[in-house]
């Protein structure tokens, strides 16, 4: 058997119909996408990150191409990628000028002494090692930002930063800004465990702004016995530690599906923010949970390939 599992995310939130079913066939491309990768080169770390590029590289999700604004009308995105064996990492945060911002994290986890490198540092190391200038910012995107722009002014409401006590509030007004971060965990047929996530984070955030996506531990963590890769309001998953708190359930004994239900129950009910999450085992059985109503989700596990709304 070439990889034992692989699952992939689309994001937590209320998806528009339209949208999900334009997002289900690019989640499943994803998978085979990565599947393909591990064939080619045996390397679950290859298998994570192109599976990742395939989302951020569709404008259907909120990573990469296509990633939310931020509330000058920018881009801002995170990544970040783990591996379980051996508990390395790679991270990048509010980088602007990147086409995969998942393949500098991971050049950051193999070539840097460091975990996270961020902004104009994250893409002065992207340049020389390559890396061209690429603007990933989508006219439907900026077009969303504009008509936002232009409510505030006519409902009178001309103070841009918004408050993060308001976030929840904002979200339930406009929910379709909010979803499509993308993650990836899988696991190869000798146990090795990579954890991926890419987002543009969350629209309107202040400038600066980081979310747990980069945030080793909260949107990411990966260890000899599971992975896990986390969405939604990035503020409530880094609050709990989200990914890590799923990994450390599993190596206790707790089932995989069982410690994801537990992983999104306490983080409603301690900070009550949206949030979603997928993992994995070591044998390849995988999981996933939201408290959003939708999170959609493609997968392999152990020859079979599905395709849910989660
Ligand atoms: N978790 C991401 C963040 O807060 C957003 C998302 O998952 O949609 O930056």
């Amino acid at each position: 058997m070439p990889i034992r599992g692989l699952i992939v995310h689309g994001g937590a939130g209320r998806w528009e119909a339209r949208r999900l079913e334009r997002a289900k066939p690019v989640l499943i491309r994803a998978v085979e996408r990565g599947i393909e990768a591990f064939n080619e080169n045996g390397d679950v770390v290859s298998a994570c990150e192109e599976a990742v590029k395939v989302l951020e590289d569709s404008a259907l999700f909120n990573a990469g191409t296509g990633s939310t604004l931020n509330i000058f009308g920018e881009v801002e995105m995170d990544a970040s990628i783990m591996r379980g064996w051996d508990l390395e990492a790679g991270a990048v945060a509010a980088v602007r000028r990147i086409k995969n911002p998942i393949s500098l994290a991971r050049k950051v986890m193999e070539e840097t002494d460091h975990v996270m490198l961020v902004g104009e540092g994250a893409e002065r190391f992207a340049r020389a090692l390559g890396f061209q200038e690429y603007d990933p910012i989508t006219p439907e995107r900026l077009e969303k930002y504009r008509k936002y722009m232009q409510k505030l002014k006519e409902e009178g409401i001309d103070a841009l930063p918004v408050r993060w006590k308001r976030l929840g509030e904002l979200m339930k007004k406009y929910p379709h800004y909010f979803h499509g971060t993308v993650g990836c965990v899988a696991v190869d047929d000798a146990g090795k465990i990579v954890s991926a996530s890419s987002t543009g984070g969350v629209f309107l955030k202040l400038e600066g702004r980081v979310g747990d996506t980069p945030q080793i531990g909260s949107g990411i963590y990966a260890t000899e016995f599971a992975g896990a890769s986390a969405t939604g309001i990035g503020e409530g998953i880094a609050r709990v530690v989200l990914s890590k708190r799923i990994c450390d359930a599993v190596e206790r004994g707790i089932s995989i599906g069982e410690a994801v239900r537990m992983g999104i129950d306490y983080l409603t009910e301690r900070v009550g923010l949206d949030a979603g999450v997928i993992a994995l085992d070591v044998e390849g059985n995988v999981a996933h949970h939201s408290n959003t109503g939708t999170m959609p989700v493609a997968y392999y596990s152990n020859g079979k390939m599905g395709v849910e709304q989660g």
